[in-house]
């Protein structure tokens, strides 16, 4: 008999001559008590955590909260099943009514993650005689998407609109088209050129989706993300978006105003046949999307966090992905997977939390250290976290002592 599980081999002896050399596992970490969005107990030490999604610090509001208490008072734990058969409460309209109020589009359909809703959406949309354009660095959930569905692939290179423009040119002309991109790339932090990209895919005559997972919140007159900066909001046919990051606890949704668009209720499969999110949950999401509606002050101290720590970790003399602060991601690039991990290690001693990433998650082979913003690090924690970047890496030997 084959153990189906030797092609796994090669990696569990990497993972296991990276743990012999005596450093803590990066992608095993538990939060023994989680004190604010910017605070944990892991190991019994308070630690600030710059490794989170909760860029606008919803996760203790008092307001989402007892959102969430009430609904699981009045409503139960859990739905038990999918939306289209007994899966439907109030608290799912109320969110999706609170999600169109937020992006100012008649349609709100509500995943149980961001990942389903990629997932629902690639797989649906797009048939066999059609085409899905996508950037080579996007999520997961969009290539993932693609391989549910039976749609024909062409990948363009990362936030080229010169490519994009290319590849769309060469497509037949019969077919669908639909082009799909991302506000924020969460490895590197970067921002899509998305009123160029947006114009090139109007010409060749693209339905678009943008994912705006990690620029819900904070990009925007009213947060909605790259898209409403760039002013392309009347161009763009999807968004598609998260309740794990700004939102502060977890789901998935598309937005859209396209008149057919609620038949995708009965289409697509990552809606159709999986439960619903928890009452409490779904009360959370609609009160922190009302809140977020509000959080000009919020916003502006994440940009200034954002921008604050990008200087302070090049004036250290680290090498950063992005010239300047694009987004609430700031990615520290390492050389190698054995001086990413003796950095994030020496942080997490000094009691600081960031994200090692390493390959196949990153683009280009690359090994980084990201750190993720909040709007609710104070001034004295950016502080700290520079003073303790500083440590590491010289401990590491990746700044000049
Ligand atoms: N899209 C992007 C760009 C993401 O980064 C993520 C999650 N990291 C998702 C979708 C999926 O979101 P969720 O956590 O809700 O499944």
């Amino acid at each position: 008999m084959t153990d189906l599980f030797s092609k796994f081999d090669p990696l569990i002896a990497e993972r296991q001559a990276l743990l012999d050399t005596g450093v803590r596992d990066p992608f095993a970490i538990v939060m023994d008590k989680v004190l604010s969005p910017t605070q944990a107990i892991i190991k019994g030490k308070e630690t600030i955590l710059l490794g989170t999604y909760n860029y606008m610090g919803m996760t203790f509001d008092a307001d989402v909260i007892a959102a969430g208490k009430k609904a699981l008072d009045e409503f139960g734990s859990g739905t038990t099943g999918s939306r289209v058969l007994n899966g439907t409460y109030q608290g799912h309209k109320e969110c999706e009514d609170a999600l169109k109020d937020f992006y100012g589009t008649k349609h709100a359909m509500v995943f149980s993650t961001g990942y389903q809703a990629n997932l629902g959406l690639m797989s649906t949309i797009a048939g066999k005689e059609d085409y899905i354009i996508l950037d080579a660095d996007s999520h997961a959930s969009i290539y993932d998407g693609c391989a549910l569905g039976n749609a024909q692939i062409v990948r363009f290179r990362h936030n080229s609109v010169e490519d994009l423009d290319k590849r769309l040119g060469r497509l037949p002309a019969e077919g669908g088209r639909l082009v799909v991109l991302e506000g924020v790339y969460s490895m590197l932090g970067d921002i899509a050129p998305l009123k160029d990209m947006v114009a090139v895919a109007k010409k060749h005559g693209a339905m678009i989706a943008v994912d705006e997972a990690h620029g819900m919140g904070f990009f925007g007159p009213n947060g909605r993300g790259v898209f409403e900066e760039a002013g392309v909001e009347d161009d763009v046919d999807f968004v598609i978006g998260t309740f794990s990051k700004s939102v502060g606890t977890v789901g998935g949704f598309i937005v859209s105003n396209h008149p057919k668009f609620e038949i995708l209720r009965l289409v697509s499969r990552p809606y159709v046949f999986t439960a619903s999110l928890p009452p409490s949950v779904v009360a959370t999401a609609a009160t922190s999307i009302r809140k977020l509606m509000h959080a000009d002050e919020k916003r502006a101290h994440l940009w200034k966090n954002s921008r604050r720590l990008h200087q302070g970790l090049r004036d250290l003399g680290f090498d950063i992905a992005t010239k300047e602060a694009e987004s609430a991601i700031i990615a520290v690039l390492l050389p190698d997977q054995e001086k990413a991990v003796m950095t994030w290690q020496a942080l997490l001693e000094q009691g600081v939390y960031v994200n090692m990433a390493r390959p196949p998650a990153t683009p280009a082979g690359m090994f980084l250290l990201r750190c993720s913003l909040c709007a609710e690090h104070t001034d004295e924690q950016v502080d700290l976290i520079l003073q303790r970047f500083a440590n590491a890496g010289r401990i590491a030997g990746v700044i000049p002592a």
